[in-house]
């Protein structure tokens, strides 16, 4: 039995202020099953980063619905959608996100220590490990690579194991070769621990590694290979 973990129901967002008012999200549906990988693509402005805040609990809905496990992010206030976030979704950027002044180490543990959790060091240090930087952890962040930055990054969003992993054009940033074996790193973590995998990118062949893609132009998704199949099975 699949199981949805992500529902958006009409969903509708507008950005900005004034005259620089952009209607980013017009009337989107989705839902994603547990256990999914999904490439979202589309050209540069088309709402692709837009969505991803969305699904990931950082941006609000002027109308509409997002679900993710059983829960409406709209119920939720500040503070426990904060917590929401902490416990069921690990995030990844581009440009990494790390903070400058802190090891690669505290960049891991330290949001754990803010959310109380017990054995924080501990935890960061195995999976610190288990992105391959257990020879980094005293590194700071400009010591690093951007392939280790990322790794560090992703170490830092697996770390209190969430249920959903969303990556904003993950290897953006990074050399081919780089950017190929944090594709892997991100599959792998997946596989192991049966998360479900939400990724943007420019990138055709990452995309097409995924199980599902959704392509998304002008704030509508205007190709998504899952309703494709859905359609070939009923005719
Ligand atoms: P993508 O990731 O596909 O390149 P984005 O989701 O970043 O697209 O942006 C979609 C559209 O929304 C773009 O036209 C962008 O200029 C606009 N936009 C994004 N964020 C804001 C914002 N904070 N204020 C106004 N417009 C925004
Ligand atoms: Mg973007």
């Amino acid at each position: 039995m699949t199981k949805t973990i992500v529902e958006l129901k009409d969903a509708n967002l507008t950005l900005g202020s004034a005259a620089a008012r952009v209607h980013v999200l017009k009337n989107i549906s989705l839902a994603i099953d547990a256990g999914e990988s999904v490439g979202i693509v589309g050209p540069s402005g088309s709402g692709k980063s837009t969505l991803l805040m969305v699904l990931a609990g950082l941006e609000r809905l002027d109308s509409g619905q997002i679900t993710i496990r059983e829960t409406e992010l709209h119920a939720l206030n500040e503070d426990r959608l904060a917590d929401f976030r902490g416990r069921n979704i690990g995030i990844v950027f581009q440009s990494f996100h790390l903070i400058a002044n802190m090891t690669a180490l505290e960049n891991v543990a330290v949001p754990l220590e803010l959310a109380n959790v017990t054995d924080a060091f501990a935890i960061a240090r195995r999976e610190l490990e288990a992105v391959g930087l257990g020879e980094r952890m005293s590194h700071y962040p400009g010591q690093l690579s951007g392939g280790e930055q990322q790794r560090v990054a992703i170490a830092r969003a697996l770390a209190p194991s969430p249920a959903l992993l969303i990556a904003d054009e993950p290897t953006g940033n990074l050399d081919t070769e780089t950017g190929r074996q944090i594709a892997d790193l991100l599959f792998a973590k997946q596989a192991e621990r049966g998360m479900t995998l939400l990724l943007v990118t420019h990138d055709p062949s990452l995309a097409a590694r995924c199980s599902r893609q959704i392509k998304v132009r002008s704030g509508v998704i205007e190709g998504d290979s899952a309703e494709r199949r859905r359609e070939a099975a009923l005719a």
